[in-house]
């Protein structure tokens, strides 16, 4: 016969539940008001910060698994996730993490086996990198500058577009994986 949980286990559980999402919501006004203060104001940085409490949370975390077994509701979740639109978004995150002590995951494509870009021993924030993936390819001067959240097929298809080379020798060109793989 299972024996239902006690009354002060049930409130020992509620009560972690509670401080945890007072730490959470801690860190995701201290970090967004240091990310306004090192921001300029018309970028609007609220738009890119997303708490544990915004509806686009899950969607905007599980985009970028991919590996289902760190998808778990025992997986570790980020306090936060920044979505930076721009480079001085990354900067000003770097920053802010700092100074609230919080350490930074930073996902290009989370493509990695070990879900390293995402899982970490909370408090943690994701850096994710998924907005910035321009390619800018120079034939002549054989020279590419690709940011970090591009994928690989995004990245052949614009070296394509220029030179009519393909990469279908490459073993990678087959799968979806972030051109910072590659680079
Ligand atoms: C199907 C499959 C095939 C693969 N094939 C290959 C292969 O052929 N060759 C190969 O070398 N690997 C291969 N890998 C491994 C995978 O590509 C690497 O683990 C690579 O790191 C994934 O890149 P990502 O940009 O998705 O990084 P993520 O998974 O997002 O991150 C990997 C690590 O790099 C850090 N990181 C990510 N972006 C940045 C950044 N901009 N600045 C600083 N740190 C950052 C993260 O915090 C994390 O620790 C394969 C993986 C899969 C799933």
């Amino acid at each position: 016969m299972t024996r239902a949980p006690s009354l002060s286990f049930i409130l020992l559980l509620l009560l972690l539940h509670v401080s945890v999402s007072f730490a959470d919501s801690s860190i995701y006004n201290t970090f967004l008001d240091c990310l306004h203060k090192n921001t300029d104001p018309s970028d609007n940085v609220s738009r890119i910060v997303f708490a544990k409490t915004n509806v686009s949370y899950t969607s905007v975390l599980e985009n970028y698994i991919r590996n289902a077994r760190f998808n778990t509701s025992s997986t570790p979740k980020p306090s936060i996730i920044v979505t930076p639109l721009k480079e001085s978004h990354v900067q000003a995150s770097v920053i802010c993490a700092k100074s609230i002590g919080v350490q930074i995951k930073i996902r290009s494509g989370g493509h990695d086996y070990e879900g390293t870009s995402y899982v970490y021993n909370p408090p943690f924030v994701i850096l994710d990198l998924f907005n910035l993936r321009s390619i800018s390819v120079d034939i002549q001067n054989e020279v590419a500058v690709v940011q970090s959240g591009a994928t690989l097929g995004e990245l052949y298809y614009r070296i394509w577009e220029k030179s009519k080379v393909t990469f279908t020798d490459f073993r990678q060109g087959c799968v979806p994986l972030s051109a910072s793989e590659a680079i």
